[in-house]
């Protein structure tokens, strides 16, 4: 739709979960004058590429999981169900196409003009927009401008041929699964792909920096996942010293180097895709394919916030206060973009809470997001969930006299049927950490069939500064 006014109370560049939520509040609720400006897909990282795509794909995982486990149950399932990966991309796209529509719908309902083009700072209040048609470009001016572009998955930069792999972005693109796979990557989208992946057959081998994933978890779910990881399969290559070249066999890719999108600078997954992989001490190590999970940068780069003298952070991102204001009067950053809690929840809740203290009744201009005690949930195999301090953490934080943890480990009746050897390798484990004379509940971390549902209910008691006999008096 062509923009129909230049200048707004609000401009918000992002349409991925943190600018739409923010648009929505200030917009919907407040009837704020707001324009959207967004140069991919509606919705961003989390509908496109992200959350949704990823359990989607981890219900897909589960179901053959749940074939498999049905033959203890005396289910007549044979041993090879076949399953067509390619019609189920296909479906999931579609989802994600109706996803976009509802997002783009919600926005035309709330009165949000959605302008699709990229966004550009050309002054603290102005923005130059150069629209996706190809028509030109426009600008924008506000005294409120909310800077929600997310981030994007990095490759490295020193291993020759890197873009012969595919990125988490890439890894949504699969139509044809891969036979044998290398994921490069220690963090919990390294772990949720190989998890995934390894579920439905392919053959997973996780390069490791060290000894264990999930390495800023509790001990206890680093540990404990990563043998279950071991015992299901996944090839564990720890402490590897990194990879120095990766060559492509079957052909030659073009490669088109720069931007913030790897789309445009990686191969992309293929059926036909042999890749060669030197380490860096000389091993070598032949896959279909390479999935690199070793992070997410912001997308700063060409917004021109330097040409405003916007703060970044050590790591590049944008540097905010609690209440999400940059050191530039009217400017303000949410979501991915400020590294802080990188979380769709997280994203919206900060929105909201911005545009409630923008655009809100007086009573709500000291509205900020909290960003202590975030629930968070790793759809491994099996799943995680955590809140609060890891026992390392509480540790620093109350001293190790001030702290008191509690623990239960048992396998999940689910298994019982299963052989004895095969139900040992389901584990269930709960940690709770307490502190002080009360026994506040500081930390809860949960691993095993379930977690990931049942770990909404703790955030809240938790939030609400649940005890240890608070948690012993539930019956
Ligand atoms: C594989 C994966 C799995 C994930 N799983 C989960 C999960 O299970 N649960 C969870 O809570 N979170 C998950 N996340 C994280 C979640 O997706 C992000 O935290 C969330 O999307 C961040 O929202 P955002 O608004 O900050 O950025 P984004 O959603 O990335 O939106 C930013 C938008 O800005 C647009 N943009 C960028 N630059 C410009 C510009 N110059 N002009 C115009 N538009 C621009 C982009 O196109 C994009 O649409 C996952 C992420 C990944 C990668």
């Amino acid at each position: 739709m062509a923009p129909v006014a230049k200048s707004y109370d609000y401009i918000v560049i992002g349409g991925g979960s943190g600018g739409s939520g923010a648009a929505r509040r200030a917009a919907g609720w407040y009837g704020a004058k707001t324009v959207l400006i967004e140069n991919g897909r509606s919705g961003g990282t989390c509908v496109n590429v992200g959350c949704v795509p990823k359990k989607m794909t981890w219900y897909f995982a589960s179901v053959n999981e749940t074939l498999k486990g049905a033959r203890n149950y005396f289910y007549d399932v044979p041993k090879d169900v076949k399953f067509h990966f390619d019609k189920f991309k296909k479906r999931r796209d579609e989802s994600i196409v109706r996803l976009n529509g509802a997002y783009e719908r919600n926005w035309d309902r709330e009165g949000i003009q959605l302008v699709q083009g990229t966004a550009k700072f050309t002054g603290p209040k102005e923005v130059e927009v150069e629209l996706q048609d190809g028509s030109g470009t426009v600008t924008f001016t506000a005294p409120h401008i909310l800077i929600a572009t997310g981030g994007y998955p990095m490759l490295p930069e020193n291993v020759e041929g890197a873009h012969h792999g595919i990125t988490s972005d890439g890894f949504f693109d699969i139509e044809h699964l891969p036979k044998k796979i290398a994921v490069v990557g220690a963090g919990y989208i390294a772990v949720e792909m190989a998890g995934m992946l390894n579920a439905i057959g392919v053959e997973v081998h996780m390069f490791l920096r060290g000894e264990t994933f999930l390495r800023t978890f509790d001990p206890m779910v680093q540990g404990t996942m990563t043998q279950a990881y071991e015992d299901a399969g996944v090839i564990l290559h720890k402490n590897y010293k990194g990879f120095k070249t990766v060559e492509r066999l079957d052909h030659n890719s073009a490669t088109v180097p720069g931007g913030d999108s790897h789309k445009k600078w990686t191969d992309g997954p293929s059926p036909h895709k042999q890749l060669k992989i030197t380490s860096n001490d000389g091993e070598i190590f032949e896959c279909n394919e390479l999935l690199w999970a070793i992070g997410r940068a912001p997308v700063i780069k060409n917004l021109n916030l330097d040409k405003i003298g916007i703060k970044l952070t050590e790591k590049g991102h944008i540097a905010t206060d609690e209440y999400q204001n940059t050191n530039i009067e009217g400017l303000y950053a949410i979501g991915d973009v400020t590294g802080n809690f990188e979380l769709t929840p997280v994203a919206i809740a900060a929105g909201r809470q911005l545009s409630n203290r923008l655009f809100g009744p007086p009573e709500l201009k000291g509205s900020k997001l909290e960003y202590n005690h975030i629930p968070t949930v790793v759809f491994s195999h099996p799943e995680v969930g955590t809140i609060g301090l890891t026992e390392p953490q509480a540790i620093e934080q109350y001293g190790k006299e001030n702290i008191k943890i509690y623990r239960t480990k048992f396998t999940a009746m689910y298994f019982d049927v299963f052989p004895p050897e095969e139900k040992a390798h389901h584990p269930t484990q709960y940690k709770i950490i307490c502190a002080g004379p009360d026994e506040k509940v500081v930390g809860l971390h949960i691993l095993g069939e379930g977690s990931g549902e049942m770990l909404q209910g703790f955030g809240v008691a938790i939030k609400m500064g649940a005890t240890k006999s608070d948690f012993d008096r539930c019956v």
